[in-house]
């Protein structure tokens, strides 16, 4: 059984000023553990699709299923990035990650304490996101979006704010991530570098409504 599978998939976005058809007939399934990218054009859809999948809008027609279970809300099993890391600027870093659950919780602060260390911001758990650079604020927002181990990690453009240099570091960070704990991940850019790079298989979108053109597999002797 796939973790996530999308039958026959639609969206349309109604508006005052008419409906727009976003997603056509998508069709996915990804296996637990796998590396998908998605990539396309400015507005093919693909910040629609992610959304579906974490349960953030329910609107849809067709069949969203993760793990079997059909996606309607969000919810714990399912971690989100978006461009920006969208921290709690009065927090420090271990308590961002933590989010709602407490530090003096053993079993809690052995986790922070182990995603500072994935995401190598070791001696910075104390510090607040206002001290951190960007690349850093994003590597917090990854470590609470693991903190309660989703089946599947969605990242929306996480790195699309972030310079060359930064942004290379951060694929190897996440590259070193998913090496570790085989978090399945689904990843959304328009850079074709990043695309490659990070994933066994890259989605491509078509434009207008959003269809799938193509489902590439990556198989570089890197
Ligand atoms: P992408 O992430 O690929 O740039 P989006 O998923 O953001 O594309 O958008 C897909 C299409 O849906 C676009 O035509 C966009 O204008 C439209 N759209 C997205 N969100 C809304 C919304 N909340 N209301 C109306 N139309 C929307
Ligand atoms: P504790 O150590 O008890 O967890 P914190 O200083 O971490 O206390 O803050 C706990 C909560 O207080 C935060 O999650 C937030 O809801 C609220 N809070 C603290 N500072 C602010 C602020 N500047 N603006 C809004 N809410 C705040």
């Amino acid at each position: 059984l796939p973790l996530l599978e999308l039958t026959d998939l639609h969206k349309t976005f109604e508006t005052p000023k008419g409906s727009t058809q976003a997603l056509k007939q998508i069709r996915l399934s990804v296996k637990e553990g796998e590396f998908l990218t998605v990539i396309g054009p400015s507005g093919c859809g693909k910040s629609t699709l992610l959304k579906i999948i974490a349960g953030l809008d329910a609107d849809y027609e067709g069949d969203v299923r993760l793990d079997g279970e059909r996606v309607e809300k969000p919810g714990i099993d399912k971690g989100f990035i978006f461009q920006e890391p969208r921290l709690f600027p009065w927090l420090t870093v271990e308590k961002n990650i933590a989010a709602d659950l407490s530090l003096s919780d053993a079993t809690v602060r052995r986790k922070v304490d182990e995603l500072i260390r994935l995401v190598r911001l070791e001696g910075f758990a104390k510090s607040y996101p206002r001290e951190l650079s960007g690349g850093m604020a994003q590597r917090v927002a990854i470590a609470r979006a693991l903190l309660r181990s989703p089946k599947v990690l969605l990242l929306d453009e996480p790195f699309g704010a972030l310079d060359a240099f930064t942004r290379s570091h951060m694929q190897e960070v996440l590259q070193d991530i998913w090496q570790t704990n085989r978090t399945t991940m689904l990843f959304v850019t328009h850079d074709i570098d990043e695309a490659i790079v990070l994933a066994d298989r890259v989605v491509i979108m078509n434009a207008r409504p959003g269809t799938i053109r193509k489902i590439v597999p990556i198989d570089l002797p890197f």
